[in-house]
Formats: structure tokens, sequence, C-alpha cells
């Protein structure tokens, strides 16, 4: 290892393991808000509707309207009812796609966000926003959108399906996995890296066997929270921009496709990253590209990019955009490696056909 080393922390206050109930109306104290507006999916409205019940007057309204990748109509939309309420911040209760409903009004009109996060894709930790105009997903990174307060609350995840957890934790660990290689990773993120990979890496088989195991939830919570802190605090590669550009050109779903690919690129760039395959390798043990892959697929994801509706007529424009976008990678990637990776990912062979 080398210490010599850049690390930046972000700003973080995290309530974990109390009801989280109990302390929002500390956390909205804390921060000196009086009226919010809880924001979630569709799916999760009848708990933000709880919340909003259990704040009273505090909460001004609840607006189910979190889609994923969070469409710019739905934000201007948001964003107008927010100020006609006139809330002085937002409480989000979901995952990514409820946060990122929050980090647009949060980047438009700068109200705190207090995260309530019922997955495991770690956006509560992260400065990074997105928006979709017209197909096109951009992204970036904004302090005023990073929550406030995060409060994570292992009971409310107990219904999240078994599917989710298990993509949205691979998500996580996929975070956490390009933060090892990241040129800006430090001593410090490849703990947090190794230790929320280790901690989602146990967790999760125990909740796709018992779905309401409350340690194993908390425990993915912890492993997620750790992972999140690495996207938020390092440079991501090939694997996020590879799922960029499948999530924006092709509206594949995020967690299900982070899952399918990881194993792919980690295997393609495994030659180039000693010390990150030596941490993982504790973390998870040998050969971890295929444990990564061989493990997904016990839990039930999906295997195959196919599954997900992509062809093979899509990986030529999918490398082009990869390609001609910019990108650090601990391997250099040609258009034609980057369409065997999506080859073998759309057919879901075994990663160890990389290289
Ligand atoms: P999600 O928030 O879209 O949730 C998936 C589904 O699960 C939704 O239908 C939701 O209603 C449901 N759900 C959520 N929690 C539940 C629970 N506890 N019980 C039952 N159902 C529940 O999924 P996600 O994978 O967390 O988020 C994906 C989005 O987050 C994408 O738009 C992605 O780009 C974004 N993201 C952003 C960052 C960042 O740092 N900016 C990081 C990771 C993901």
């Amino acid at each position: 290892m080398t210490f010599h080393f850049t690390h930046t922390s972000l700003p973080m206050r995290v309530r974990f393991g109390e009801p989280a109930f109990d302390v929002i109306e500390e956390e909205l104290d804390h921060l000196g808000l009086r009226e919010v507006v809880v924001l979630c999916t569709p799916g999760r409205q009848e708990l933000g509707q709880l919340l909003a019940d259990f704040l009273g007057p505090r909460c001004l309204a609840v607006l189910p309207e979190a889609v994923m990748h969070v469409p710019e109509d739905v934000a201007i939309s948001v964003v107008a009812q927010i100020k006609h309420y006139g809330a002085d911040g937002v409480v989000t209760i979901g995952g990514g796609s409820a946060i990122g409903l929050g980090k647009a009004v949060a980047r438009d009109i700068g109200v705190p966000v207090i995260a309530i996060p019922t997955t495991y894709s770690g956006s509560e930790m992260t400065a990074v926003w997105g928006m979709t105009t017209d197909g096109h997903k951009h992204t970036g990174k904004d302090a005023k959108v990073l929550p406030k307060s995060v409060i994570y609350d292992a009971e409310l995840t107990t219904e999240l399906p078994i599917g989710i957890s298990v993509t949205s934790g691979f998500n996580a660990i996929a975070h956490a996995v390009e933060a090892l290689y990241a040129p800006d990773c430090s001593p410090i993120i490849t703990l947090q890296a190794t230790e929320g990979i280790r901690a989602l890496f146990a967790a999760l088989p125990q909740i796709a066997s018992i779905p309401t195991d409350i340690n194993a939830r908390a425990e993915a919570l912890y492993g997620a929270w750790l992972c999140g802190v690495c996207l938020g605090s390092t440079t991501m590669s090939l694997h996020h921009k590879i799922c960029h550009a499948l999530g924006g050109t092709l509206d594949l779903p995020h967690a299900e496709t982070h899952t399918i690919v990881l194993p792919y690129v980690l295997a393609f760039n495994a030659p180039a990253i000693p010390a990150a395959m030596a941490a993982l390798e504790g973390a998870i043990g040998d050969n971890p590209a295929q444990k990564l892959w061989v493990k997904a697929g016990e839990l039930g994801a999906p295997r195959s990019l196919a599954e997900l509706g992509m062809e093979e007529k899509d990986i030529p424009r999918i490398a082009e955009q990869v390609v001609s976008s910019s990108y650090g990678n601990p391997r250099d990637a040609t258009a034609s490696d980057i369409e065997a990776i999506l080859r073998a990912a759309i057919q879901g062979t075994s990663p160890e056909a990389i290289n």
C-alpha cells in the first residue's frame, strides 16, 4: 500500500438502528426545518403517508411522484409544488428514485434533504445528481444535493422484495469495487469499500432465505452506507460508464444492469489492478469476478442483459457511446474490448471468458 494520498470525506450525519419515526422530528429540529414535503415512489405511497400522518402539521404534502432516473418534467412539477406549499425541506422515504427526486429539488431551490433509504443503492451518501431529458440522462456533482441527514431503519426494509434487495445490494457493491481502483482511492476508502462489500456479501444470502431477518437487513444497510460513501468520495470508471450508457440509451433497469455487468468489467480490469484484487479477495475470497457472478445468480438475479431486453444489434452504439465519452479506467478499453464485455453480458456467460 502506498501511504501517499489525498482523502476527502463528505459531510454526513447518520442515525443508524433507531426507528425512523422516533428520530425524524429530532432531525428536523437539528436542521431547523419547520415544514417539509415527503417524497416517495408511487409504490411507497402508503409508507410516505404514514410518515406524513406521523409528522402532522409539519408535513405539508406527500408527493408520490418519484420514478427511476428523474425525468425532468417530474422534477419541474415537484419543484413547483414545493414552492407552492412553501416547504423549507424535503424528506425522501424510499430508494434511489425517491432520493434522486429530492436531489433534483435541492439542486434547483436549495432546500435541505433528509433521506430515509429503503434500498441498498447508496445514493443518500453522494452529491451526485441525475436527470433525464428527452431520453438522455445527465449527471453532475453539487454539494447542495447531498442529504443533510440520513436515517437508516432496517424495519422499513423488510418488505423490500428479494429481487430488488439483491440487485440494489450488487449496485452498492459495484460502487465499492470501482472505488478500490479509482484514481482517488485512499487507504480509508479501501477500508470502507472492503467492509461494505463484506457486509453485503454476507447479508444478501441471509435476506434471500429469510427476508424479515432484521439483523441481516441492518447489515445490508450498513454495507450500503459504506459502499455509498465510496461512490460519493471517488471517481467511477468503466463499469459505471457502461451502465450509464445502457440505462440512458436502452432504458435498462439500473440495479439489475449493474449486477449483470460488474463481473465482466472486473474480469477485464483484473490484470491491471493487483492491489484492488487483493483487497477484494480479502473481502469475499478467491476469484472475485467469478464469485460475484456465481453469487448473484444463486440469489436469483438476472444473469444476462438479454433478459433485460438488450440485443446484439445494440452493442456497437453502446460501445461507441462509451469510447467517445471521457472516463478514467485502470486498463485502456478499446471499442472491441467493450463490445466483448457487452457480448458476454448479453449472453450471461462466465466472466472467466473475458481476457
Ligand atoms: P428504486 O428507488 O427505483 O426502487 C425500486 C422499487 O422498489 C420501487 O418500485 C420502489 O417503490 C420499491 N421500494 C423501495 N423501497 C422499498 C421497500 N423497502 N419495500 C418495498 N418496496 C420498495 O431503486 P434503487 O435501485 O434504489 O434506485 C435506482 C435509482 O437510483 C436510479 O435512478 C439510479 O440512477 C439512482 N442512483 C443514484 C445514485 C447517486 O449517487 N446519484 C446512486 C445509486 C443509484
